[in-house]
């Protein structure tokens, strides 16, 4: 969720207005659906097959995005082919936010993983108190003061505010492809940004659709899931940008947010480097004092930031200090208030 490597140049495709579409192949369309918050577009893709069409994500749940699909869905492709499938990254709601409103709508099929699919099911259907208990936990831990638990309480379930509800869906997995009428669409799942995130990429033609993993101008946010248990999520991003940096700048990425690019193995790297440096800014600071995770987000964030982006920051700040621990570089240890402390091992 940071801005400072130097980005990778646009692609030669213009991006489309909030609410349009643009044909960037004849068999790939760019739609751009607008967010309300400081990333305020997503990205989403329309691949053709020889049956129909398939959606790549589908924005978040309000008024406003209903009106945006009713207006495409009026007009081409949609009024040239049918829509078949809706494929969704992952769970965040920008990306899943509207699929079940858009299956109704189109009667497509949802395609997941597995387990992202799940974590949106746990999410959607949580209580306003059981969700607020969850954040409220995982808070405390963190070092936030009692204000800013007592908010938690107050605004409940966010989630399911931008994803009412989860379809149905068929699981799909790494391994598995797509036809396309240009060629064949490669499924990869990964872990980092999120659990079980679904890339596709067309190794002919070298086309990315990399989702929320690999963005031009902003890191994906890297954090520890709010449910179910710990994990080193900035351990497994590491792996993925491991692996794709060998695959060279002459694919065309097109991702969840921003502008279309050529340079996987240069943002990759330069995203290795990125998180380097955040660790290594950890460790320096957890050599003075040891660290909870409200500190090492005033080292790693050292800006104002609003609710929303307060929990980006934390989850962020707190992978990075779990991926140290798990490193053996840091210990972490609970004071009899519930908060973690990380001190060097
Ligand atoms: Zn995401």
């Amino acid at each position: 969720m940071s801005a400072n490597i130097t980005p990778p140049p646009k692609a030669d495709i213009p991006a489309p207005a909030d609410g349009q579409i643009v044909a960037i192949a004849e068999d790939i369309w760019w739609i751009r659906m607008p967010l309300p918050f400081r990333l305020n577009h997503v990205n989403l893709y329309v691949l053709l097959a020889d049956d129909g069409l398939t959606i790549i994500d589908t924005g978040i749940y309000s008024d406003h995005i209903a009106q945006c699909w009713q207006n495409l869905l009026a007009a081409p492709p949609f009024t040239d082919y049918p829509v078949r499938r809706i494929l969704v990254t992952h769970y965040h709601p920008d990306h899943i936010g509207y699929a079940y409103a858009l299956s109704e709508l189109t009667g497509a099929e949802v395609l997941m993983s597995r387990i992202e699919h799940q974590k949106s099911v746990t999410l959607t259907t949580m209580t306003d108190a059981a969700f607020a208990d969850m954040m409220v936990d995982r808070y405390r831990a963190y070092g936030f003061d009692q204000t800013i638990l007592n908010d938690l309480i107050e605004r409940g379930n966010h989630y399911s505010d931008k994803t009412t509800r989860t379809p149905d869906a068929r699981y799909i997995d790494a391994g598995d492809t797509l036809a396309g009428i240009s060629g064949q669409w490669h499924i990869r799942c990964d872990r980092g940004h999120s659990e079980h995130h679904i890339g596709l990429y067309d190794p002919d033609r070298r086309i990315f659709l990399s989702g929320d993993f690999l963005l031009p101008r902003i890191t994906p946010n890297i954090a520890t899931p709010l449910a179910g248990p710990v994990d080193d999520m900035l351990g497994h991003y590491f792996a993925y940008l491991a692996d794709i940096l060998t695959w060279g700048d002459d694919w065309l990425v097109l991702p969840g947010h921003d502008w279309a690019f050529h340079a996987v193995s240069t943002r990759a790297a330069g995203l290795i480097q990125h998180h380097q440096g955040r660790l290594m800014q950890l460790l320096d600071q957890a050599d003075q004092a040891p660290l909870t995770v409200t500190s090492a987000m005033d080292v790693l964030f050292p800006m104002e930031l609003n609710e929303h982006e307060r929990y980006f920051a934390s989850g962020e700040a707190h992978a990075h200090l779990y991926h140290l621990v798990k490193q053996n570089a840091l210990t972490c240890d609970t004071d009899q208030h519930g908060v973690e402390y990380y001190a060097p091992r």
